[in-house]
């Protein structure tokens, strides 16, 4: 049983890994999960090719992605000036941005796992166009993609999508991931995220799956249960510069590991999947390496993990459960989704 503290390189703090409290017993709420077949197409689905969004906007009749603007964006260009504060302590500014939601798929019933690799080439061109196309512009400073998946995470509607939440700041992670990796270059004269998959590759006890170019590992400091990294093995700084074999090579490494996750307990599995790319402000992100992150919520099928004293109120995460064994469940896993299956 792994019982240790271990060091998060990009985020720079610790890890505590107590695996022996895994099996305590638990009384307390779990979460239930929906596992009925979905429609391939829902007419009140505003994500839905063809149906009228609450903006009054009327989605076209899409067959490969869909992007549009958020009909509730969190940012916009027009947001309010807001009043000063009058506080030497408190700050305040417009809330500039785009938000944009993607459409993975005109069909109401599939998830990233169930796409063909070629639809996931398809969707990481779009990737790559949006955040060439937001980053470009004067007043975003970086491009946040990501993939909220489940109910456990707030998602109200399964219809397959992404968002898109181009700012004019840096996500704090990110600025984090950034300084992390600037100081590793400077001292090391090497990349911090390739000396990761370095040793990644060299225990090979957490790799989930590779190819030629492309990588998923569950890290050797990961927070939660089945926290997956994706990942080119070439260093770049975003998505957009990725050639054609490596964007093939990404979208297969990435549709076998959200099959496993499927596979795991053969249901929808929730995640959140944030695209770690560096900022479009102009700055020197070449010790940034772009990957794929997966924060999967649940630690077994109707278990949550809590974010707690430790998480919320200390800021360090407390992992039950040891990242080899984890990685061990994920790679034994068929990697045939398991509605193909008879
Ligand atoms: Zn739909
Ligand atoms: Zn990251």
């Amino acid at each position: 049983m792994t019982w240790e503290e271990r060091w998060h390189p990009l985020r720079e703090e610790w890890v505590i890994i107590a695996a022996h409290r895994q099996d305590r017993p638990w009384t307390g709420e779990t979460v239930k999960h929906q596992n009925e077949p979905r429609p391939p197409y829902v007419k009140d689905c505003y994500l839905c090719p063809g149906n009228a969004r609450i903006s009054g906007a009327v989605n076209p009749s899409y067959d490969g992605i869909f992007l549009f603007d958020n009909d509730h964006p969190s940012v916009g260009l027009d947001a309010p000036t807001p009043p000063a504060t009058g506080s030497d302590v408190y700050r305040n500014r417009s809330a500039q941005g785009i938000a944009r939601v993607l459409c993975y798929s005109p069909r109401h019933d599939l998830s990233l796992a169930q796409l063909e690799v070629c639809e996931i080439e398809r969707l990481i061109a779009a990737w790559q166009r949006e955040y060439v196309d937001l980053g470009e512009r004067q007043e975003i400073d970086h491009v946040l993609i990501f993939e909220n998946k489940g109910e456990v995470v707030g998602v109200s509607n399964p219809h397959p999508h992404c968002q898109i939440y181009a700012t004019n700041f840096i996500f704090k992670t990110i600025e984090t991931e950034v300084k992390a990796s600037s100081r590793y270059l400077s001292e090391k004269g090497r990349t911090l995220f390739s000396d990761i998959i370095a040793a990644e590759q060299r225990d090979a006890n957490r790799i989930i799956s590779e190819n030629e170019t492309a990588i998923a590992f569950l890290p050797y400091f990961a927070r939660y249960a089945y926290e997956v990294f994706v990942a080119p093995k070439q260093s770049h700084q975003s998505i957009a510069s990725l050639n054609d074999a490596e964007a093939r090579d990404l979208a297969e490494v990435l549709k076998d590991t959200v099959v496993r996750f499927d596979n795991l307990w053969q249901m929808p599995f929730p995640y959140v999947m944030p695209l770690h790319q560096a900022p479009t402000d102009g700055g020197d992100y070449r010790a940034f390496h772009f990957h794929i992150e997966f924060h999967p919520p649940l630690r077994r099928p109707n278990l949550l993990k809590y974010l707690a004293g430790p998480e919320i109120g200390g800021g360090n995460f407390l992992s039950d459960t040891s990242p080899e064994e984890k990685a061990a469940e994920l790679r034994a896993l068929p990697n045939l989704h398991y509605t193909m299956r008879k």
